[in-house]
């Protein structure tokens, strides 16, 4: 019989949630002891998942108990968005979560539990079981604010968010503008939008919040939510940032000879010479301008690698199955492109290990979707990055990596407001790759690196807030 504290996670389908619940898990094995028990609910569409579910098992570091995806087909209309699908999904699998760790008798039985953002209707499963419970967000400190702030936002603004000429206040934070607003805050009407009110709503029923990001990343933000004049008093809970979490380079131990052709390619290329396009799990472009896309690498001249699939005008269409399938690229990128280019880039269907990648010496900048897996695994690489947001929170993310860490370019439209012409392109990917501009956000990323590392080392910020946890639990246990 084990007396390590014992936590049970519980995963909203989709990879980046599924990824950064992984390193969570593995860092509450290794560094405090733990054993963890992850509850997930694979998308059925995505191999992508299970085979990252499968890896955590070989070696095995935590149990996976894989809970039937609910049938929500009665409860969401046709043209449901993303988080309305997750967050009805994880109501619905409330009752087989619940049966499931109650099925787990003493002293087996898990001692704290952890939700992530789309699951916080199951913390009353905690009570209870009358166990600690926290929440976990796999995004970043200002999200993570506007998240927690929506529903006094939801009171004082009257119409639109995307329609107010003045910025959104938070208090203590970098206001935000209005067409920087989540997904779900685009239309007031929409389930969504009520979705995520609730879900910030739910946070006060937690005891704390951990937050996949680290002090000296968003310190202001971070300190907003200790003071109860400001975020703090919202919140009403402790928030812990114990990140950046990424996922470990895999070392080549898992590589397909796709990736090996890669690498090998890789290892002929100059150091920081190759910029990695990719736009995350799900994110797909249309093709207008995936053929911008094309023309612009091509006229820049630089290295590259590019992550493709099928273009679509749903910038979110490939989230739940990772664009799994066929996908000839030649069909939908211009003619001769890859011809032209064979010399000096390489095109690769659907999906690379990014992180190995990220990693290698010759990338020297990340034209990402800057979801926030990505984001901190671009920082804790030291790549810059050219900002291209999709869906989500990705349009904060980009304006957080440009405006206030300044470790990013951007187009200067909103890649969905308009398609971002092949000359623009050119400029970003040149000034990333080439200008001395780029030399000095490049500067930048580097010292966020070491800041990140710093952070999880042995008494580092993020090193210590996951030992308040661990503490708090074990002294409630
Ligand atoms: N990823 C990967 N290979 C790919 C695309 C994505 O390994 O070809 C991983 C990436 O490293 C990250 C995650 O998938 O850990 C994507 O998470 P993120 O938060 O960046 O964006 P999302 O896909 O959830 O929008």
């Amino acid at each position: 019989m084990s007396s390590n504290p014992h936590a049970a996670i519980l995963c909203s389908p989709g990879l980046g949630h599924l990824i950064p619940v992984l390193e969570l898990a593995k860092r509450l094995v290794t560094h405090r002891n733990f054993t963890v028990t992850i509850f997930a609910i694979p998308s059925p569409t995505s191999k992508a998942e299970s085979e990252l579910l499968k890896a955590a098992t070989t070696p095995k570091f935590c149990d996976i108990v894989e809970l039937p995806p609910p049938d929500i087909s009665g409860c969401v209309g046709p043209d449901a968005a993303v988080v309305t699908l997750l967050a009805v999904m994880m109501r619905e699998v409330r009752p087989a979560f619940r049966s499931a760790i109650l099925g787990i008798k003493p002293p087996l039985r898990p001692t704290v539990l952890i939700v992530d953002l789309f699951s916080t209707e199951s913390l009353s499963i905690g009570d209870e079981l009358g166990i600690p419970k926290y929440v976990f967000i796999a995004c970043n400190a200002w999200f993570l604010a506007l998240t927690v702030y929506v529903r006094v936002l939801d009171k004082e603004v009257e119409g639109e968010y995307v329609d107010q000429t003045e910025p959104l206040r938070i208090p203590g934070c970098k206001p935000v503008r209005p067409e920087d607003v989540v997904d779900p805050m685009l239309d007031r009407t929409d389930q969504q939008y009520l979705e995520y009110v609730r879900i910030g709503s739910n946070f006060p029923k937690s005891d704390g919040i951990l937050i996949n990001t680290w002090e000296d990343l968003q310190h202001e933000t971070l300190d907003a939510f200790r003071d109860e004049r400001l975020l703090g008093g919202v919140a009403k809970v402790p928030v812990y940032p114990i990140g950046p979490l990424t996922r470990p380079v895999q070392s080549g131990g898992s590589a397909g000879p796709k990736e090996e052709g890669l690498f090998n390619w890789l290892d002929k290329q100059p150091s920081e010479s190759v910029i990695f396009v990719s736009l995350g799990s799900g994110g797909t472009v249309s093709f207008e301008q995936m053929t911008e896309m094309a023309w612009g690498l091509e006229l820049s001249q630089q290295r590259f690698i590019w992550v493709v699939r099928p273009p679509s005008n749903s910038p979110d269409a490939a989230f739940f199955t990772s664009g799994d399938g066929d996908n000839e690229a030649s069909t939908y990128l211009p003619k001769g492109f890859l011809t032209r280019t064979r010399d000096v880039g390489l095109v690769v269907p659907l999906w690379v290990p990014q992180v190995d990648m990220l990693s290698h010496p010759s990338i020297g900048g990340f034209w990402s979707h800057c979801g926030w897996n990505s984001t901190i695994e671009s920082i804790t690489n030291g790549v810059p990055m050219i900002v291209w947001p999709l869906y989500a929170e990705q349009r904060l993310n980009a304006t957080l990596l440009t405006e206030e860490l300044g470790v990013a370019v951007r187009s200067k439209v909103l890649p969905l407001k308009k398609v971002v012409g092949r000359e623009e392109i050119e400029g970003m990917v040149r000034k990333i790759m080439v200008d001395r501009d780029g030399q000095a956000i490049r500067g930048r990323v580097k010292e966020l690196k070491l800041s990140a590392a710093k952070a999880l080392s042995v008494a580092g910020s993020s090193y210590n807030a996951l030992s308040q946890i661990s503490g708090d639990n074990q002294a409630k246990c």
